[in-house]
């Protein structure tokens, strides 16, 4: 009987939220908001999806079912947009693309794949990590660890603790690796550590698991910002990514990403994308295509592809002078020689 149902525990972001409602300081700011906003403080149409939508609207285009693995010409330019169009993972076809709902449908269906196929192998993630990515596995009763990240000491990467960490793991886990602009922390490795956890990752037979939530919004720039996937790729190891559109081209409310899988043969990609679409079936039949749409246009589309690019430079921009802001604010003394962070503090500290 649903009497016997007991409240879920509210979502960690809440209590910020209503903190942030309920404060009258009128200096108050949303950290908690989870989506670009204007200089006005509103939401973000892109040009570009409005564009896109334009388009769709005199083509007339219908709203029937799309396959159980997506629309065919978005999966085509996803993976195209992730490993860059010449990679050779694409021209062997090495990769298995399935269209999912946004990044957390993605990760929660590679997570299926996981428990049926791996069964008892842990995925190793940051410390800390996207808050929902503990729950994800959690429900996909899939085994999962911590290694090191973030150290508190420098406010930086705790690097030789997240590499003593992936060493450490049992042969063949999956490391969760976020390919960008790392959510909670926004510290990335270099280029060079990249190169480092690579190394042990292929030294213990693990098996790379990327979130690509942020695809050109840590650095204006869609490869840049690919390139510790590509990198990985580009030594053949097996591996697998989620996407999502939500940020990127802010279509939050639209769910649309994909979960891609590079195997070591085209064999095996048919093999994969099989049961990716078996698991898919009972969970919600098929994507939404509306999403699917709006990004291959504009991928699909020179013009509008190159107007996007510099949507996304100017957002990624802005963000950035934003985070140097708040930084500046909360530094700065006032009048009295205090410490402007202090008021923060004092008024409301976050709950642990
Ligand atoms: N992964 C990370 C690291 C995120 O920060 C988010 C969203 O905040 C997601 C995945 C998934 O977002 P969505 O399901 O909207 O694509």
């Amino acid at each position: 009987r649903f009497e016997g149902i007991s409240m879920a525990p509210p979502d960690p972001t809440i209590g910020v939220s209503e903190a942030f409602r309920a404060s009258t300081n009128e200096r108050k700011l949303d950290l908690a908001v989870r989506a670009y906003r204007t200089e006005e403080l509103q939401p973000y149409l892109l040009n570009v999806v409005k564009k896109a939508e334009m388009l769709m609207l005199e083509r007339g285009e219908h709203r029937e079912y799309l396959p159980i693995e997506g629309l065919a010409a978005f999966n085509k330019v996803t993976v195209e947009l992730l490993f860059g169009v010449d990679n050779p993972v694409i021209k062997q076809q090495r990769v298995a693309t399935v269209q999912s709902i946004s990044g957390t449908g993605s990760l929660r269906l590679a997570a299926e794949l996981i428990e049926r196929y791996f069964p008892g192998v842990k995925v190793l993630m940051s410390s800390p990590s996207w808050s929902n990515h503990k729950d994800i596995f959690n429900d996909a009763r899939v085994p999962w660890s911590e290694y090191r990240y973030y150290d508190p000491k420098t406010v930086g990467l705790d690097f030789e603790g997240m590499i003593a960490d992936i060493k450490a793991a049992p042969e063949g886990s999956f490391v969760l690796l976020q390919g960008c602009a790392h959510n909670p922390t926004g510290i990335d490795p270099t280029p060079e550590q990249w190169e480092k956890i690579a190394d042990v990752v292929q030294e213990k037979n693990h098996i790379p698991f990327f979130d690509v939530a942020y695809q050109g919004f840590a650095s204006g720039n869609l490869d840049a910002d690919a390139s510790s996937v590509r990198l990985f790729a580009a030594r053949g190891m097996e591996l697998m990514v989620a996407q999502s559109y939500s940020k990127n081209l802010g279509l939050y409310a639209e769910r649309i990403g994909a979960i891609n899988v590079v195997c070591s043969s085209a064999d095996a990609v048919a093999r994969v994308k099989s049961q990716l679409q078996r698991l898919a079936r009972p969970m919600y039949s098929n994507p939404p295509v509306h999403g699917a749409k709006i990004v291959t246009n504009v991928v699909g589309d020179p013009d509008l592809f190159n107007e996007w690019r510099k949507e996304m430079e100017m957002m990624a921009k802005r963000i950035k002078s934003m985070r140097r802001k708040l930084y500046d604010s909360l530094t700065v003394k006032d009048k009295s020689g205090k410490d402007c962070g202090d008021l923060l503090d004092e008024e409301y500290s976050l709950p642990s």
